[in-house]
């Protein structure tokens, strides 16, 4: 039989059976076969009764001693009781109604009995246990995500089969030279004992083989998807100028910076493309670092290009590299969607000409009427607004620039691994000296008038705030929730003070006014929506109430709340909240503890599960099936690598050896495309 049958022809399930089965996400033998089970039974540790602990799930060997005894206790309940020996002890087993397990049961023969132990030291006894003659010992024993109308053994059973007559159709997607160097089992044996182990070590072989078959198909997937499977070469730069650099500064850089500066120079001067992450928390200065390259770039005789997701971050960049390139000789120029039409035609110009080392801007610059005279490296800030797709576009640009990703959600290093599995990661883990702690506080929405209180006093102080609104999803409805909302401030509470309100939805000209506004201390308090929420610094704004903070992911919070602190004063966020379940204290609990994105970003995860905690619709990833992110951190790692190396080899799996594993690729993007993702 073949494994793409539809499950309903696989004997013993039909029509009924293949809507329970389809449930489970079994349309097909193939996928029946790879339904791993979640736990399992160990029927292969026999203890004796005398040994079994009482309250322990436990596996007994013994005889059927006395008669099983029928009693009728009312109607709906019949309990067959019997009593067992294994020579040395005595033990009392309790059957309910299953009148067919009961029967099974001869006297004077031996079976095996599975189930919690209950009773005293005198007399222990057994409960419904599962009952199986004395030659099925040694074994363990699966048990199935259940579905209605579909028990455990029965999907057992059914496995069985699929086995028995698929046995010659399991082809393993990994060539053998590839299962020797990491010492997999093969697929077959794999799948015959994830299902029905020999022993534990048989078990634990096979997991790792499954686990590591997921993930290389996802990083192969990811590979292909991103289309950067084979490094490619790219310009080298001959001199490293970055201490030239770190002179000009008018700050020491940190350890961190310095590491990241140097992992980056190192890839840029050989002949490989650069294609890195640089993580760093919010305030670590990955800007600095940026200029490091950007710097050595021009050095070197080669432009580069930063984007930014919005025009607000954009200016504020080409700022604050204007800043950190004073007295540099390199020019910068900024691109953005407002420059008039002649604007643009003599900034195109002068980056035609050579005459520009540094263009800011935003994905306009990824358009191709834009020309470098030479591309040399190509930076995206906070790289999760941007989807994959204008990744690669701006890689194309060029002679294969090296390409630099910046991010300021700190994601654990194992997820990191697999979203953004192409890139090399570079990370900013030191922040500069000096900065202030930021005190949070998680209150009702009682204390909201003496949140405003607070807000005044500092507003009064000559300080500035900000008052994120609830505003989730950018719809019409909270939208005007949203405004009405920040004019009840405006007109109500925060009278005295000026208000400024930004959303998403607003015209970029006006969110640029705002912000403008905001950041020249026209406006004391700014009353937005989490559009604010990335890399925005003015360094006066020292208060930031949330409101129903618990609608936020704490990697969220965590970069709201950077928007504060940023300057010489003492800072503080207020998250308001009425949730009163229990993670959702436990979350309020972390930020009120702790400011390290890092930390915040791992207990996240743990609290949220990797799936939600990104929103994995958003990352395009699938469903797994057996491996854990964060508990097959080796794993990972090693399939990075594997992937990588099939990749450089054959790029577009189109090797024969690899055609097994470009076929299971395929099949993880149906999967995403069903499960409609990405
Ligand atoms: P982020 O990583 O959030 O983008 P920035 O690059 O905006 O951080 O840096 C935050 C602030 O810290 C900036 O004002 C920057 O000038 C300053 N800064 C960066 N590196 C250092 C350093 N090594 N010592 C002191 N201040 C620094
Ligand atoms: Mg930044």
């Amino acid at each position: 039989m073949r494994l793409d049958t539809d499950i309903k022809y696989l004997k013993g399930v039909g029509e009924k059976r293949s809507a329970m089965l389809l449930r489970l996400g079994v349309s097909d033998v193939d996928a029946l076969l790879r339904l791993y089970p979640r736990v399992y039974e160990d029927w292969s540790k026999i203890s004796s009764i005398e040994d079994a602990p009482i309250g322990e799930v436990c596996c007994i060997k013994a005889t059927v001693g006395t008669p099983v005894k029928t009693s009728m206790i009312r109607r709906g309940l019949t309990l067959y009781k019997t009593t067992v020996t294994d020579g040395k002890s005595v033990m009392n087993i309790t059957i309910f109604n299953s009148k067919y397990a009961a029967e099974k049961l001869r006297m004077g023969e031996e079976y095996l009995f599975f189930g919690r132990v209950t009773g005293n030291l005198y007399k222990k006894e057994m409960n419904s246990p599962e009952i199986e003659f004395a030659e099925n010992s040694d074994r363990i024993r699966p048990i199935y995500p259940q579905t209605q109308g579909l028990n455990s053994r029965a999907i057992e059973k059914l496995i069985r089969t699929a086995l028995k007559s698929c046995e010659n159709e399991i082809i393993d997607p990994i060539p053998l030279s590839l299962r020797e160097s990491f010492c997999l089992m093969d697929l077959k044996s794999a799948i015959e004992n994830i299902h029905f182990p020999k022993n534990p070590d048989y078990l634990v072989e096979a997991r790792r083989r499954l686990i590591f078959e997921e993930l290389l198909i996802l990083q192969l997937g990811l590979l292909q998807m991103r289309g950067r499977g084979e490094r490619k070469t790219g310009v080298v730069l001959e001199k490293d100028y970055s201490e030239e650099y770190f002179s000009l500064l008018p700050f020491k850089p940190t350890n961190a910076q310095r590491r990241a500066v140097c992992e980056a120079m190192n890839d840029m001067m050989s002949a490989g493309q650069m294609n890195r992450l640089l993580q760093g928390d919010v305030g670590s200065g990955k800007t600095a670092v940026a200029a490091a390259l950007v710097y050595s770039a021009a050095k070197n005789g080669f432009q580069s290009a930063l984007m930014s997701p919005t025009e607000v971050l954009a200016a504020q960049h080409y700022r604050t590299f204007i800043s950190l390139f004073e007295n540099c000789g390199i020019r910068t120029e900024l691109l953005t969607g407002s420059d008039t039409a002649a604007q643009k035609r003599t900034k195109k110009q002068a980056l035609k000409n050579g005459e520009i080392d540094l263009l800011v801007g935003t994905h306009a610059i990824i358009q191709s009427d834009v020309e470098f005279a030479s591309l040399g490296l190509v930076i995206t800030d906070e790289q999760h607004r941007f989807g994959v797709e204008q990744r690669s576009a701006l890689g194309l640009k060029g002679e294969n620039p090296h390409v630099y990703v910046m991010s300021a959600t700190p994601i654990p290093r194992t997820l990191a691994l697999i979203i953004y599995g192409e890139l090399d990661i570079s990370i900013l883990d030191e922040l500069p000296p000096g900065r202030q702690k930021i005190e949070t506080y998680a209150v009702t929405s009682e204390l909201r008038e003496r949140a405003y209180t607070y807000v005044k006093k500092h507003l009064d102080a000559g300080r500035q705030g900000y008052i994120i609104c609830p505003l989730v999803e950018e719809s019409e409805s909270e939208l005007a929730a949203a405004t009405e909302y920040a004019e009840k401030l405006a007109n109500g509470f925060f009278k005295r003070y000026t208000v400024g309100l930004m959303h998403g939805r607003m015209k970029s000209n006006d969110k640029k006014r705002v912000m403008q506004d905001f950041s020249d201390g026209k406006t004391q308090l700014l009353v937005s929506t989490t559009v604010i929420e990335v890399g925005v610094d003015v360094p006066n704004a020292v208060i930031m109430v949330i409101e129903n903070s618990e609608r936020f992911g704490l990697s969220q919070l965590h970069q709201l709340r950077g928007r504060i602190g940023r300057g010489q004063y003492k800072s503080t966020c207020i998250l308001i909240t009425d949730a009163q379940n229990e993670t959702a204290q436990k979350r309020m609990k972390i930020m009120e503890t702790t400011t390290d994105g890092f930390k915040i970003a791992d207990e996240d995860l743990k609290l949220r599960g990797p799936g939600e905690f990104f929103g994995s619709r958003q990352h395009g990833l699938p469903h797994l099936r057996i491996a854990d992110m964060l508990k097959d951190k080796e794993t990972l790692a090693e399939t990075q690598r594997a992937a990588r190396q099939i990749s450089q080899r054959d790029p577009k799996l189109s090797l024969p050896e690899n055609a097994g594993l470009r076929k299971e690729v395929e099949k993880l993007f149906e999967r995403v495309g069903e499960e409609g993702m990405n």
